[in-house]
């Protein structure tokens, strides 16, 4: 079933505080994810990205702080909330005896409304694997399994926790296509990572944590953009050149020479101008590279450290 995305938030946290005795694990945690979105909440090992997603599922009960799913209040509402908010947690183990296809029919009869399981069971490529036992499959297929046992109820909003941890660089790129599908059908993703990559290339929007507080929330590119917005363009003139071509660009600030190479440094469209000047002058940028700020850098800047480090 594809569900039309409009700007209505189906997740409401505000204020989120919640402690393990003297461990203080989510401090200040306030966000709004709206219909259709795919969320991220980004940060470091023990940031408190777990404990806020399994307050919002119901799962734990908050110190203190308000939590509303599509209007519900997950503490109160959790037979509701468990028909329409499907969760693949870290780390969820089946008995290795079950077989794909037995634990699919099996979830399945848990629901309302639940999904077709075959199709399910099809889209997320485990057709072939349906007689497998559990202990007999590979971490990747484990992982479909688990995506697909948290959308077996059909829900509205998936809660999707650490998903590509432990996988290799080709089944996590398997699995971030599969999350793109999902997208499409409508279903909002509240997606728990901490990998830069992933979030980049996956979230319409990202809370960043650490420490158990929210330090900014935005779009990837608006993450990126909060950093300063300077590029260094680095590249071998095809002809010798002179330093004022590019000194008198309004957008550049600083050029520098290692040997035959020229580097660049600008803000705005720095590139363009610089490229068309090049172009204008029949000079061509041989080895030309441009670096510019990373969502790692956002998030050294916003926390201070690195998060893949
Ligand atoms: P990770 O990516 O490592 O799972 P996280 O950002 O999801 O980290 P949480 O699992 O929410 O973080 O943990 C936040 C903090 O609370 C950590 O310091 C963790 O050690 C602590 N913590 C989590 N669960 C418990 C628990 N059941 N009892 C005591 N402390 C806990």
């Amino acid at each position: 079933m594809t569900r039309e995305r409009t700007n209505m938030p189906v997740i409401e946290v505000t204020e989120l505080h919640k402690a393990y005795g003297e461990k203080v694990a989510v401090d200040d945690v306030s966000l709004t994810v709206e219909q259709g979105e795919i969320f991220g909440i980004l940060g470091p090992n023990g940031a408190g990205k777990t404990t806020t997603v399994e307050c919002v599922a119901g799962l734990r009960h908050p110190d203190s702080g308000e939590i509303r799913v599509l209007g519900l209040d997950p503490r109160h509402d959790r037979e509701e909330l468990r028909n329409r908010l499907g969760c693949q947690l870290q780390e969820s183990e089946l008995p290795g005896q079950l077989r794909v296809a037995e634990a699919l029919e099996l979830y399945s009869s848990f629901y309302r409304n639940p999904a077709d399981w075959r199709s399910l069971m099809a889209d997320l490529g485990l057709t072939e694997k349906r007689d497998t036992p559990f202990k007999k499959l590979s971490g990747g297929q484990k992982q479909r399994l688990s995506i697909a046992l948290a959308l077996v109820g059909n829900p509205e909003i998936a809660v999707l926790d650490e998903l590509t941890t432990g996988l290799d660089p080709q089944a996590r790129r398997d699995t971030w296509n599969l999350i793109e599908q999902i997208r499409v059908r409508g279903v909002t993703i509240l997606l728990v990572t901490h990998f830069m990559e992933e979030a980049e290339r996956l979230c319409d929007r990202l809370a960043v944590i650490d420490s158990g507080r929210v330090v900014a929330v935005d779009t990837p590119a608006g993450l990126v953009a909060l950093v300063n917005d300077e590029q260094r363009i680095r590249f071998r003139p095809s002809v010798p050149v002179s330093d004022e071509l590019f000194t008198d660009l309004p957008e550049v600030s600083d050029v520098t020479r290692a040997g035959n190479h020229i580097t660049i440094t600008g803000t705005g469209n720095v590139l363009a101008a610089v490229t068309s000047v090049l172009a204008r002058n029949q000079v061509v940028a041989l080895e030309l590279r441009v670096d510019q700020a990373s969502l790692d850098d956002a998030f050294v800047e916003l926390t201070g450290r690195s998060l893949n480090a």
